[in-house]
C-alpha cells in the first residue's frame, strides 16, 4: 500500500521508489489523494536527487494514464513534434499543415508563452476568430476533416502534470529533468501519437544554452518517450538568433504564411523540412530523411501546404481568405519604428533571450498569467548573423503601442547586438540527432 509520506522518504534518502508507487502518485496529483504539500515536497526531492530511468518512464506513464488517452479514429500515421521553446520559432504554424499535406494527421496540442519565448496558441489566436480551446470531439472533427489542428490541452488531458505543474511554478522546482521529462511527454504521448519529435533548441534565446544541457534533455526525452511506446527522435537545433527574422504573436505568423506560400526561402523553412523529414520517416510516409525533406518542400512548392493551413484557420474560426491577404486581417501596432545600425560591421552574437524579453516588455508576452496579450506588436526584419552592414541599414523594425514602449525596444533591440570588425563561423541550423 502506497503512501504519499513514504514514497517521500525514500525519494529523500536517494532510493527509487518502485514503478507502482510513482503511478500511485500521479493518480493522486490528479484525484486529490496526494495534498498540495506533498506534491511540493515531492517535487523538491525529485528535483534534488533525481529518478532511476525506470522511474521516470513510470511517472511520465502515470501522469499521462491520470486523464484521457485520445484515439483519433483515422486511417493515418498521427504525428506530431514539440519544441522546447526560443524566439522566432513558428516552426508549428509552417509544420502542421505541411505534415498534413504530405498525409499526417497533426493534432499538435500546444502552449502558451513561457518566460521569454513565444507560444503557439497565441500566435495563431492573433488571427480574428481562431479559437484553440475546444473539446476533443471538436479536435477529432477538425482533424478528420482537415488532416491538422493546432489546441490546447483539455482540461481532461494529464490532469496530474496540471497540478504538478502549477506546484513546481511556486516551489522553484521547475528545473528538473525528470519533471520536465514527464511534464511534456505525459501530454504528448495522452495525444495518442504514433510518432514524436523533439526540437530541442540550445543557444542565446533558448532555455538550454549549452550543448551538455541540451544533450542531457534531448537524451532523457528521446529514452522515456521510446521506453513509453512512442517512437520518438530528437533534434538540436540552433537558437543562437531568432529562427524566423520576426518575433511576435502576428508578426510570426506573417512569417509563416510567406514561407507557407513560398515567397521566403531560409532557416525557418529549412529546420522545418529537417524536423518534418525526421517526422515523416519515422511514421513511414517516406523511405527516409532525405526523401521527408523532399516531400517537405515539395507541399510548399505546391501551395498544398498553404491551402491546409488556410483549411485549418477557416475549421478554428478564422475567416476564410485569410491565406489570399493575411495583413488585412491581422493585428497593427501603432508605431512602427525603423532601427538602424550606426556605424559599419558584422552581426557577431544576438542576445535571443533579450529579444523575446524585448518582446514581452512590448506586450507581446505575460509578464503575470493573467496579462491580456497585444497580438501586434514585436520585431520585425532581424538582421541575421554574420550580415555585414553598412551605417544606416537595418538592424530590426519595432512594433509597439506608444513611442515610449518603442524607445525601450530599440534599446534593447541595439544591446542584444554584438557588431563588430569580421564575424565567426555561423553555427549549424541543425546540431545533432539523438535517437
Ligand atoms: N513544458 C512543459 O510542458 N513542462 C515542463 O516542465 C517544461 C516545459
Amino acid at each position: 500500500m502506497s503512501s504519499a509520506r513514504d514514497i517521500i522518504a525514500l525519494l529523500r534518502a536517494g532510493d527509487s521508489p518502485s514503478p507502482e508507487d510513482l503511478t500511485w502518485f500521479a493518480t493522486g496529483l490528479a484525484d486529490h489523494q496526494v495534498s498540495d504539500a506533498q506534491a511540493g515536497a515531492f517535487a523538491m526531492a525529485v528535483c534534488l536527487k533525481g529518478l532511476s530511468a525506470e522511474g521516470r518512464v513510470a511517472l511520465t506513464l502515470g501522469m499521462r494514464d491520470s486523464g484521457q488517452v485520445i484515439d483519433w479514429g483515422v486511417d493515418r500515421p498521427v504525428l506530431d513534434k514539440h519544441s522546447t521553446g526560443g524566439v522566432g520559432d513558428c516552426v508549428s504554424l509552417v509544420l502542421a499543415p505541411a505534415l498534413a499535406a504530405c498525409g499526417a494527421a497533426v493534432p499538435m496540442i500546444s502552449g502558451r508563452g513561457l518566460g521569454h519565448t513565444g507560444g503557439t496558441l497565441d500566435k495563431l489566436e492573433a488571427i480574428p476568430g481562431v479559437t484553440t480551446q475546444m473539446p476533443v470531439g471538436q479536435i477529432r472533427a477538425i482533424l478528420k476533416n482537415t488532416g491538422c489542428a493546432i489546441v490546447g490541452a483539455t482540461a481532461d488531458i494529464a490532469p496530474a502534470d496540471r497540478r504538478l505543474y502549477a506546484v513546481r511554478d511556486v516551489t522553484a522546482t521547475v528545473e528538473s529533468l525528470d519533471l520536465i521529462t514527464a511534464s511534456i511527454l505525459s501530454k504528448k504521448l495522452a495525444a495518442g501519437l504514433q510518432g514524436l519529435l523533439l526540437d530541442v533548441k540550445v543557444g542565446s534565446g533558448a532555455f538550454m544554452q549549452d550543448m551538455t544541457a541540451a544533450r542531457a534533455l534531448a537524451e532523457a526525452l528521446v529514452s522515456t518517450a521510446n521506453a513509453a511506446g512512442c517512437k520518438t527522435v530528437a533534434l538540436i537545433t540552433d537558437m543562437n538568433q531568432p529562427l524566423a527574422p520576426a518575433l511576435g504573436n502576428a508578426l510570426e505568423v506573417v512569417e509563416a504564411v510567406r514561407v507557407l506560400r513560398g515567397e521566403a526561402r531560409g532557416p525557418l523553412l529549412d529546420v522545418s523540412a529537417m524536423l518534418g523529414g525526421v517526422l515523416l520517416a519515422e511514421g513511414g510516409l517516406v523511405e527516409d530523411a532525405e526523401a521527408g525533406v523532399a516531400a517537405i518542400d515539395a507541399v510548399v512548392r505546391s501551395g498544398a501546404a498553404a491551402e491546409q493551413f488556410g483549411r485549418m484557420v477557416a475549421a478554428q474560426g478564422g475567416p476564410l481568405g485569410f491565406l489570399d491577404q493575411p495583413q488585412r486581417f491581422l493585428p497593427e501596432a501603432n508605431v512602427i519604428r525603423e532601427i538602424r545600425a550606426e556605424g559599419p560591421g558584422v552581426v557577431q552574437s544576438i542576445d535571443g533571450t533579450a529579444l523575446g524579453r524585448a518582446v514581452v516588455a512590448l506586450g507581446g508576452g505575460r509578464a503575470v498569467e493573467s496579462d491580456q496579450i497585444n497580438p501586434g506588436v514585436g520585431l520585425s526584419d532581424v538582421a541575421r548573423l554574420g550580415a555585414v552592414l553598412k551605417r544606416g541599414d537595418l538592424l530590426g523594425v519595432v512594433h509597439a503601442t506608444r513611442p515610449q514602449d518603442a524607445d525601450r525596444a530599440e534599446a534593447a533591440l541595439r544591446a542584444a547586438m554584438v557588431i563588430g570588425a569580421g564575424g565567426g563561423d555561423l553555427p549549424p541550423l541543425v546540431h545533432e540527432k539523438v535517437g
